[in-house]
């Protein structure tokens, strides 16, 4: 069984004033038709990066919404991600190709996941390359396939890119964070382009009060009686860490006292992080002012609300960039941003909203020094990036997307009959006297272990909104508790 990610419960009636009428509406109208449909998320890492923050926060209302969801991750050695962040590189443009050895290694871990990815769903989304290479390696069972990738592979380098395409062929649906990351020659049919989202109710994006996000930092040690600007991002090379120091000390040639943070978390998938760390901190040594902060000294999301908060403007001087949900972040708290202009950055930021796009370090040191001179025109650019990210840029849209996908795809093929499947786990049950049964509004369900029929019976009517099965005339109902 591949690990299952633990979310817990939460409540979409909580985003009820924070994210748009409308698109709640929405979500909860869209859902009625899918209630009981089993989903699940795979990815490569249960923290670090978008698109854990993205799983964390909508699997829960996935959910709330009648749906059963749930989030797995795939195993991995060292050697299994070193290629696969090889992989996500070459689908980003770098030059190296895979070695044969590489390819294997990517083979063979792909194949020992899809071994112990035994259960059946009736959505499966496997995001990014780490996961994708399951699907053409096990029976694909009843459920729709979805690659989603939060990659820029606007231009991939083209032997990466011919390793990796045969694995996509049979996906029965693609989802792009843009249009122009879509590969000429993708082999997917179905593509739909769905920014990610950022969810405002989280730790990392909740209301902060002024005086205590003010303490969090300087109980870590930053001067708030300095300016301070921050980068927040994984340690790679393609959100340019070095740049942003360099881009810091011309800065502050003009703005005397500025202090840099630069606010970097180590995902579990992510091998090179280590490198890149240590080069920034040695580039970090040697510029005075300059704070390094990461998730294993105890940095978290609170930390990061309250950098995002009481920085003058943050900075996300990317060269590639698959979103950057860390803009939104920032502009969410009504914070100006300094940005490369990569990606789905530039989406973000349209006509001018939110701050600045730059192109260079030299460009970027300009942007921060005149934002920092001028705090009223900074403060007018994080307010209008704000209610830009209320617009586009929330969960609940992000959600209302996914779920439309899920319909539609479902509309497309004949559903599965759940006659002959267990309603909590999803796998396909024998009509053998020993398995396990039991009835809910005069219809039999069969399960693959007693574990399954308990859960069942602790709340049928979420386990079977869904279901099409029917009452079989003249059955007796068995087992009915
Ligand atoms: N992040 C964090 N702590 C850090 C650095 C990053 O929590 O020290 C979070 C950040 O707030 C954002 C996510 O990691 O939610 C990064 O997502 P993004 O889309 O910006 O970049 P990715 O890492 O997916 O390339």
């Amino acid at each position: 069984m591949l690990e299952l990610v633990d979310v817990g419960p939460r409540s979409l009636d909580a985003y009820r004033g924070v994210a748009p009428d409308a698109v709640l509406d929405d979500l909860r109208r869209v859902a009625t038709d899918l209630r009981g449909a089993r989903v699940l998320h795979v990815n490569a890492t249960p923290y670090g990066g978008g698109v854990s923050e993205l799983l964390r926060s909508g699997l829960p209302i996935l959910n709330d919404l009648g749906l059963v969801a749930h989030w797995r991750i795939i195993r991995g050695d060292d050697r299994f991600f070193q290629v696969t962040k090889k992989i996500h590189n070459g689908l980003q443009g770098a030059a190296d190709d895979l070695t044969e050895a590489e390819r294997e290694a990517y083979l063979g871990t792909s194949r020992r996941n899809a071994e112990l990815f035994a259960e059946d769903y009736d959505f499966v989304f496997l995001h990014d390359p780490q996961p994708a290479g399951m699907l053409s390696l096990r029976d694909r069972g009843t459920g729709r396939w979805i690659w989603r990738c939060h990659i820029d592979t606007a231009q991939p380098n083209p032997a990466v890119w011919a390793f990796l395409r045969p694995y996509l062929e049979p996906f029965d649906a693609a989802v792009f964070t843009m249009a122009e990351f879509v590969p000429p020659d993708f082999p997917v049919a179905r593509v739909e382009i769905m920014p990610p989202a950022i969810d405002p109710l989280s730790p990392k994006n909740m209301p902060l009060a002024e005086d205590t996000a003010r303490g969090v930092l300087q109980w870590i040690g930053v001067d708030l009686n300095r300016p301070l600007v921050s980068q927040i991002s994984r340690f790679d090379p393609w959100k340019d860490p070095l740049g942003v120091i360099e881009a810091f000390r011309l800065a502050r040639d003009q703005v005397p006292n500025l202090q840099l943070a630069l606010v970097g978390s180590m995902a579990l998938d992510d091998p090179e992080g280590w490198d890149v760390y240590r080069q920034v901190t040695e580039a970090a040594r040697a510029a005075s002012g300059v704070h390094v902060f990461t998730n294993l000294t105890g940095v978290g999301n609170i930390e990061v609300n309250a950098f995002q908060r009481l920085s003058q403007v943050a900075i996300q001087k990317s060269i590639r960039e698959g979103f950057g949900l860390v803009v939104s972040e920032a502009l969410w708290k009504g914070t100006p941003v300094v940005a490369g202009n990569a990606g789905g950055i530039p989406l973000q930021m349209a006509d001018g909203v939110g701050g600045v796009l730059v192109e260079s370090s030299d460009e970027c040191a300009k942007a921060l020094v005149a934002l920092l001179r001028d705090p009223d025109h900074a403060r007018e650019l994080g307010r209008q990036g704000r209610a830009r990210v209320r617009e586009h840029f929330l969960l609940p849209r992000l959600l209302l997307n996914e779920l439309e996908l899920m319909q539609e795809l479902a509309a497309g093929r004949p559903v599965v009959p759940a006659e002959d499947r267990d309603p909590v786990c999803g796998m396909a049950v024998s009509r053998d006297a020993r398995t396990p049964e039991a009835s809910f509004e005069h219809v039999v369900y069969r399960f693959c272990s007693n574990a399954c029929r308990d859960q069942f019976l602790e709340d049928p009517a979420h386990y079977t909104a869904h279901t099409r099965v029917p009452a079989r005339e003249g059955e007796v109902p068995r087992n009915v508790d």
